[in-house]
């Protein structure tokens, strides 16, 4: 059900050139300058896996709980739903989706903000 794609890295030379590697790889830009992504700190990169297993699990875990709710709600009582279902989704994408990719986004900036890659001559 969950996919595990390695997330990628995004790299920006300091020409100004974005690249998105895969940790391990290494790239040639075009102004000459190298970087090697095997130079991240593995624990730091497999702290991020985690986290985004731990927030894929989460959102999923809402999204059947959310759902469940609707589907119950929508069977047993039908005049219910109509104020239900909206007031659920709105919960859903104005509070707590956003709640969570910040989450996500903060715990990801904690550990790639301390990275540094220098370019290889
Ligand atoms: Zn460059």
């Amino acid at each position: 059900m969950l996919r595990q794609d390695p997330p990628k890295i995004t790299i920006t030379c300091d020409c100004g050139e974005v690249h998105r590697l895969a940790y391990g790889d290494e790239v040639a830009c075009r102004c000459g300058r190298r970087y090697d992504t095997s130079a991240i700190p593995a624990e730091d990169y497999a702290a991020i896996r985690a986290t985004r297993r731990r927030f894929r699990l989460l959102q999923g875990a809402f999204a059947v709980a959310l759902g469940g709710l609707m589907l119950a709600t929508l069977l047993l009582r039908p005049r219910a739903a109509v104020i239900l279902v909206p007031l659920v989704l709105m919960v859903w994408f104005v509070y707590l989706r956003p709640l969570l990719r910040r989450w996500y986004r903060r715990q990801v900036a904690e550990l790639t903000l301390r990275w540094t890659l220098e370019a290889k001559a």
